[in-house]
């Protein structure tokens, strides 16, 4: 399932290209349709993402609020390309792009300025991709949910948004925190090692489409041999395999029904 910044990162493709131009949209899905109307030669002033919903605000004050749930993808076409053989549910066409979104079923319209009201952003927390979102604030949010597990607070979107099952684990890597750790166990400066790692992974994965682990790293493994997925991380998927920090095997256990990555040696305690 894609995290935080996959979902940021589909925003920035499908803002490029269908904002700011005249663009034709088409409501395929049965719960959207009928806005269709009201809609037509509305420009698009802006799509982005919050955690996993994606906001495609109109020129009008209307905004599509969309849930990728599991199997929900946007795709940005060349124009005049054919269109995945997969359920279409939107579909944006300007001169250059046709822009489309396949599988989603959960929708909902909202005014700008009042998403925060849509049940599902209402309870999110503060968005770790956030330039408006500091360090500080993060570990500041994780200390206000003393009694969770810190493994399960990065998963957790009401804790903070954003996040989910690879970057929980490499973030708690990077900090050198073993992910069974009560937040009321972590001192001050744990948290906000653990609140700057979730700065930086983040943002690298945004800037490296998607790898996580240092460059030298990941360009070492797929010199040899290794594939995308294997090299790009520091622990998530490498069970087994040595750890980039001290080469102990990567160590999977599996907790509240998802599986934890750690390493048994840079995450002793
Ligand atoms: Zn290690």
């Amino acid at each position: 399932m894609p995290e935080g910044p996959e979902i940021f990162l589909a925003a920035r493709r499908v803002h490029e290209a269908v904002a700011e131009q005249p663009s034709t949209v088409k409501l395929l899905c049965p719960t959207i349709a009928a806005k269709a109307r009201s809609l037509r030669g509305v420009p698009i002033k802006r799509v982005h993402a919050r955690s996993k919903a994606m906001l495609t605000e109109f020129a009008n004050g209307i905004v599509l609020y969309s849930h990728n749930q599991l199997y929900g993808e946007w795709m940005v076409h060349a124009a005049g390309e054919p269109l995945l053989k997969k359920q279409v549910r939107l579909i944006i066409t300007t001169a250059q792009h046709q822009t489309a979104l396949y599988s989603a079923t959960d929708f909902a319209w909202l005014r700008a300025g009042k998403e925060e009201e849509h049940p599902y952003i209402a309870k999110l927390g503060p968005e770790v991709l956030s330039s408006e979102v500091s360090p500080i604030q993060i570990a500041h949010r994780l200390a206000q949910f003393p009694r969770r597990f810190i493994a399960d607070a990065l998963l957790d979107q009401h804790v903070l948004a954003g996040l989910g099952n690879y970057l929980r684990a490499d973030i708690l890597l990077v900090a050198k925190i073993n992910p069974l750790r009560k937040i009321s166990s972590l001192s001050p400066q744990e948290l906000m090692r653990i609140a700057r790692a979730c700065k930086l992974l983040t943002q690298r994965s945004i800037q490296r489409q998607g790898v996580v682990c240092p460059w030298a790293q990941y360009t070492a493994a797929r010199k040899s041999g290794a594939d995308y997925e294997a090299a790009r991380f520091y622990a998530f998927d490498r069970e087994g395999a040595p750890c980039w920090e001290c080469s102990t095997p990567i160590a999977r256990i599996t907790h509240s029904g998802r599986g934890l990555f750690f390493c048994p040696a840079c995450q002793a305690s």
